[in-house]
């Protein structure tokens, strides 16, 4: 499955579920509007992101009858699976970030909404001050206007919920325990990239996290797949945005 067919497919549950609240929710007149113009804005341009929809109808119980009243396939069983249990307000804002993850990310313009951070810090200082949660990090918020580099929080935030705090390797959560300590890791560096899109984003426990950190492995984007210098090999098994 290629990355924009993955998004296609959020999208899609989300507009079978949610349907012309979720189309009006988006900033779409219309659910043709809305199907046209995010397939546009997605990057294909033909009828995939309907049929799947109508795939999802069945699951969602929409008004329509769904895709011929086809037994959904196994893809779209484990996506429903994923998605049931995010509310509306949440999953807007994830596709809204899916759609458009150019104009919600870094911007130096947007210091209200976002936390602004010293360029002069290394990559692990910056990923440590982003899943921070607790004051303690602020000693490393640096009040600077030369190389300020700002994020918004609210990607990684919604990408977690997307997970429900599951690790995209293992799949572990910490949910049961009523916690969430996942993190996320920035494939492309963030001190070089800069690039706080959610395609440059995944969300790991802090084992893999930390492993990555200190084993560099080569991540490949196609097969979504860390390679390690002794050989071994660690892919990205839940992927819902990449
Ligand atoms: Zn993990
Ligand atoms: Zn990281």
């Amino acid at each position: 499955m290629t990355e924009q067919n993955v998004k296609l497919t959020v999208i899609a549950y989300y507009l079978s579920k949610f349907d012309v609240q979720g189309a009006s929710s988006l900033g779409y007149e219309n659910i043709t509007t809305a199907l046209r113009e995010l397939s546009r804005i997605v990057g294909n341009g033909n009828s995939y992101l309907k049929l799947r929809r109508d795939e999802f109808d069945v699951l969602t119980n929409s008004h329509r009858r769904g895709y011929a009243n086809r037994d959904a396939s196994k893809y779209v069983l484990w996506m429903h699976e994923q998605l049931k249990g995010i509310s509306f307000t949440d999953f807007t804002e994830i596709v809204s970030q899916l759609i458009y993850p150019a104009k919600l990310s870094a911007s130096e313009h947007d210091i209200n909404s976002a936390e602004s951070i010293d360029g002069n810090l290394s990559n692990n200082e910056i990923e440590a001050l982003i899943n921070a949660k607790d004051s303690n990090s602020k000693y490393i918020l640096i009040q600077s206007e030369q190389k300020r580099r700002v994020y918004n929080r609210g990607i990684i935030e919604n990408l977690k919920k997307l997970y429900e705090n599951r690790c995209q390797i293992c799949n572990f959560s910490s949910k049961e325990f009523g916690a969430s300590i996942v993190e996320a890791h920035h494939i492309l560096p963030f001190s070089d990239s800069q690039n706080n899109d959610s395609d440059n984003i995944i969300i790991l426990c802090p084992n893999h996290h930390r492993l990555i950190h200190q084993a560099h492995p080569e991540f490949n984007r196609e097969q979504l797949k860390f390679s390690f210098l002794s050989g071994a090999t660690l892919a990205i098994t839940l992927n819902m945005h990449l």
